[in-house]
């Protein structure tokens, strides 16, 4: 890559961002995609997230990903959101169109994507949701628009998951909901289609937790965990023992950034396929 005085920016804003795997994806879909440009990532302090977006507004950053604790407080120096960004009250992805900021998310979408690219069809399918933060409330309301049959959302702090259940319910008042939390003690577990955990259990340096135990369900469970540091969750080692289909957080995070690329350049779906070659390097960087 060299870089001139036509080089754009684009970049991460969260804090922590010091594990995060996107600069090295996004300036790897750059190269892919023959982009004169180059991403950053930075940790932000709260106090200052005014004056970083007015100074990305004023240096003309042309784009930037938004990651925890900022995927909610962003939304008020932002100039407009999408559709999606607008029902999940969550952005991930923002771009500047000619000095206005947008917002957009993508983690749901992402999520969906690889669920297709693993001939997974969620129609009338059971889901038992862990976690009703923000990568939760991704998937959960994305899923609520896809027909699905039944939610259960399982959650440490049921004030969450309610507050989930409440917007899955406005999207789609058909499906059966109900919530709980990660004991699962009011489940059938032999009814669930798809477990899918996005808590942060699991992750780095929960890696030694599992959010939940996986006797009881039946062996045709599809289990998805969104964490993708490790690769190989404690859940995920458990679903492969047990003969499980076990999916991990790779796909989904590769997904969300190719949408993320989308949404910058406006590219199209066979153009964006050819960045599916970051997946191989991502492989080499996650143990
Ligand atoms: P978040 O908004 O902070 O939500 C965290 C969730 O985990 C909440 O449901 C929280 O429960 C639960 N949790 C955290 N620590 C817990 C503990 N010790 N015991 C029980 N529950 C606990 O984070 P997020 O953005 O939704 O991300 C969640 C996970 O998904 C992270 O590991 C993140 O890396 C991963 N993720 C992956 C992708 C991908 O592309 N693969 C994309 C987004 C996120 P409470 O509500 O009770 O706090």
């Amino acid at each position: 890559m060299s870089i001139d005085s036509s080089t754009t920016l684009y970049c991460l804003i969260g804090n922590p961002i010091d594990k995060s795997l996107s600069p090295l994806i996004h300036n790897e879909m750059f190269r892919i995609f023959g982009k004169n440009s180059i991403y950053l990532a930075f940790n932000i302090e709260e106090n200052k997230l005014r004056d970083v977006i007015d100074g990305f507004k004023a240096i003309n950053v042309k784009g930037f990903n938004v990651t925890i604790p900022f995927k909610k407080t962003i939304i008020r120096y932002l100039d407009g959101l999408s559709p999606e960004a607008e029902i999940l009250g969550a952005v991930n992805t923002v771009k500047n169109q000619d000095g206005k900021l947008i917002g957009y998310n993508t983690d749901g979408e992402g999520f969906y994507k690889t669920l297709r690219n693993n001939d997974i069809d969620v129609k009338d399918k059971n889901i038992l949701l862990l976690g009703a933060g923000g990568a939760a409330y991704g998937i959960g309301i994305t899923l609520s628009t896809k027909g699905i049959k039944s939610i259960y959302i399982a959650n440490r702090t049921r004030e969450k998951a309610v507050n989930l259940e409440k917007e899955i319910k406005k999207i789609n008042p058909n499906i059966s909901t109900s919530i709980g939390d990660l004991s699962l003690r009011e489940i059938n577990k032999k009814d669930i289609d798809i477990i899918i955990n996005a808590t942060s259990i699991g992750m780095y340096p929960l890696e030694n937790l599992s959010p939940i135990e996986l006797n009881g369900f039946d062996k045709k469970t599809i289990v998805y965990d969104i964490v993708y540091k490790p690769r190989e969750t404690k859940l995920i080692k458990e679903a492969n023992l047990r003969g499980f289909k076990a999916i991990n957080g790779l796909s989904m995070l590769l997904e969300q950034a190719i949408l993320s690329q989308k949404v910058w350049f406006n590219l199209d779906e066979k153009f964006l396929e050819k960045a599916k070659k970051v997946e191989g390097l991502l492989s080499v960087y996650v143990e």
